[in-house]
């Protein structure tokens, strides 16, 4: 089931029901790819139609933020829970491993998909990491080709937002992949460059404010939060 929040439709999975969504994606024949809108995201998707379509073409729509999950909740119809990127391509590598399905890392700077997959072949043994390639290229086509000879099944798209539902929509159905994910900064995080919030943050739903603390120049894309929630309360209020 999908559920509406102000003008993204969100897929109502748990954690568990993602993971499996995701893999029979992955097992699949076709090609899909999967987004993971914050409230930041979806804000952008209201004043761009262009970047609106790249999320309304994906096959899977992730709840990643908790504002997501606040204002579904304001608007009446609350979603499962939150599914946060990088948990899910966590979860998604240990069944990828056990099966057998191999996966190209692209995105962030120079060196850090390196490291990452260093880490991720440590932390998953058995998981084939079949391909690389930084996020900083000019010409998105050689990418999707190298991406197609790798063979890999899956594809995680690290360029940041709107560039990576861009490139998953316009590029990925000729990188032979069967599933494309668009994770932001995941990479950094499993490269160890950018460290996560601790688990207790996590649990209160405060990793936007350990984020925050962390990284004081996100103030400007934070503070749209209030804003989004606001929206989703005056929403609710007008019947909508
Ligand atoms: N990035 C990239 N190519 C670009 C712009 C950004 O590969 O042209 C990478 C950047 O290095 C970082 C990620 O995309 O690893 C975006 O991280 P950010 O924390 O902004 O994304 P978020 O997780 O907030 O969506």
């Amino acid at each position: 089931m999908k559920i509406d929040v102000l003008g993204v439709a969100f897929d109502d999975l748990t954690m568990d029901e993602a993971v499996a969504r995701g893999l029979a994606l992955a097992r699949g024949d076709g090609f899909a790819y999967a987004v993971t809108p914050n409230p930041e995201l979806v804000m952008m998707a209201q004043k761009d139609p262009d970047y609106a379509g790249a999320l309304a073409g994906a096959g899977l729509t992730l709840a990643d933020g908790v504002g997501v999950i606040y204002a579904a909740k304001l608007l009446g119809r609350p979603l499962k829970g939150r599914v946060p990127g990088v948990d899910f391509a966590g979860r998604l590598m240990e069944a990828m491993a056990r099966e057998g399905l191999s996966l190209f890392l692209l995105g962030a700077k120079p060196g850090v998909a390196e490291r990452a997959a260093e880490n991720l072949r440590a932390k998953y043994p058995g998981l084939t990491i079949c391909g690389i390639h930084d996020g900083y290229f000019q010409d998105p086509e050689p990418v999707a080709e190298a991406v197609r000879e790798s063979g890999a099944e899956v594809v995680f798209v690290c360029l940041g937002a709107p560039k990576q539902e861009r490139w998953m929509a316009q590029y990925g159905p000729r990188s032979g992949a069967h599933l494309a994910i668009g994770l932001g900064g995941s990479l950094d995080v499993f490269a160890g460059t950018v460290k996560r919030a601790p688990e207790g943050w996590q649990k209160l739903g405060l990793e936007w404010l350990y984020r925050l603390l962390k990284e004081p120049r996100r103030v400007g894309r934070m503070a749209k939060l209030p804003l989004f929630l606001c929206q989703a309360a005056w929403a609710r209020i007008r019947g909508k």
